[in-house]
């Protein structure tokens, strides 16, 4: 092993910055690893996402599947209803969007920060973020909004699909139309379930491109809702969705109140308690494709590399555990012995 210590910052304590530490954490290499996120506390929050394909072994060789399997949102299929709540199709676990392994983001991210806390050599700074790179022949000067300054032998990207520390690592002829809105936003949340409540993805397409969903959690008192606004052309943006969005939170909130009161179904109890949700979060769907992750010391990972529509986490966690492969690369490059 090299005597040398390889110094890593990650930008981004979402799901793929502490997977990938996680993993670099446990090769053979001395590491002193450093995670750097913007929000002042973790984020962990976040409604269903699946785990599928190779993802599910990554995650069983990160010893973490039976506190995934406990995490369960309890989903047995998906549904799609008409606006008086009549089903009119279903499908079962493997049969539809609904896979064997359902957790919430928030569970999921609290899974990863509690093991990559446990092991030593990777600390989390919050409240920070990344705003300024130089890259030298032999290591990256860093310097953070906060002010301070340090330097380090490798800089990883994983502050999600608007990732600023993007464009500090790639140079914008590399980045240019990358970034591909694809004309759909989806505002998550959670609100108060009733006993009533089946323990099925509900899915109702109403008119005009709006779409709502509701879909179980593990506990017994709250629930996931989803409120989908689709525009008719990919890459269309609406332009009050866009104002409101900028404006923040509760702004937000009230439109999405104008958009979706007449919409049916479940649209007046998905209103009432988005009022109440303190989790809410909301988000554009877009398409990141890079042509390159890397530049010489620096790598881009996550979202903020390949975002795409509902596979997102699960490749996340593929790549973070591939990209070990760059580092023998890496040190091959630069001429140290791993
Ligand atoms: C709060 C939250 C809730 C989510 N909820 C859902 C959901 O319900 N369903 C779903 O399918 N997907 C959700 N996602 C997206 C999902 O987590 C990702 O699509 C996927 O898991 C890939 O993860 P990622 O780590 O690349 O990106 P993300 O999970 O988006 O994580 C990126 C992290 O980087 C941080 N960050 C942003 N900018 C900076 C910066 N400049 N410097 C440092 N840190 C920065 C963010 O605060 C975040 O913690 C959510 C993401 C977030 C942040």
């Amino acid at each position: 092993m090299s005597a040398l210590k390889l110094k890593v910052l990650i930008a981004g304590a979402g799901i793929a910055g502490p997977c990938f530490a996680n993993w670099l954490a446990k090769t053979r290499l001395d590491t002193s690893i450093t995670i750097v996120e913007r929000s002042p506390s973790p984020r962990i929050t976040g409604q269903s996402i699946d785990i599928r394909g190779p993802a599910v072994e990554i995650i069983k060789g990160m010893k973490l599947i039976e506190g995934v399997r406990s995490r369960h949102t309890t989903e047995e299929g998906t549904a799609f209803l008409n606006s008086s709540g009549k089903v009119f199709a279903q499908f079962n676990v493997g049969d539809s969007f609904t896979a064997e392994y359902e957790i919430l983001r928030a569970d999921l991210a609290g899974l990863f920060l509690e093991a990559t806390e446990g092991l030593g050599n990777i600390q989390y700074i919050y409240g920070d973020s990344v705003k300024s790179l130089e890259q030298t022949n032999k290591d990256i000067n860093v310097t953070f909004t906060g002010g301070s300054k340090d330097t380090f032998d490798l800089v990883v990207a994983a502050d999600g699909s608007t990732s600023k520390t993007r464009s500090l690592i790639l140079d914008d002829q590399v980045l240019k139309d990358t970034y591909n809105f694809l004309g759909q936003y989806t505002a998550f949340f959670s609100i108060p379930s009733r006993p009533t409540d089946p323990k099925l993805w509900q899915w109702y397409n109403a008119s005009k491109g709006l779409g709502l969903m509701l879909r179980p959690h593990r506990n017994t008192s709250t629930m996931g809702a989803y409120l989908c606004i689709t525009m008719p052309a990919r890459g269309q943006r609406d332009p009050v969705v866009e104002d409101a969005m900028d404006k923040g939170t509760e702004d937000t909130k009230r439109m999405m109140h104008k958009y979706f009161e007449n919409a049916g179904w479940e649209a007046k109890r998905i209103l009432d308690g988005m009022d109440h949700a303190e989790d809410f979060y909301i988000s554009r769907a877009a398409q990141v494709k890079l042509p390159k992750w890397t530049n010489e010391r620096a790598l881009v990972l996550g979202d903020a590399a390949f975002a795409t529509f509902g596979v997102g986490t699960s490749l996340a966690i593929e790549i973070s555990f591939t990209q070990k492969k760059f580092y023998s690369n890496y040190f091959i490059h630069f001429g140290v012995l791993i």
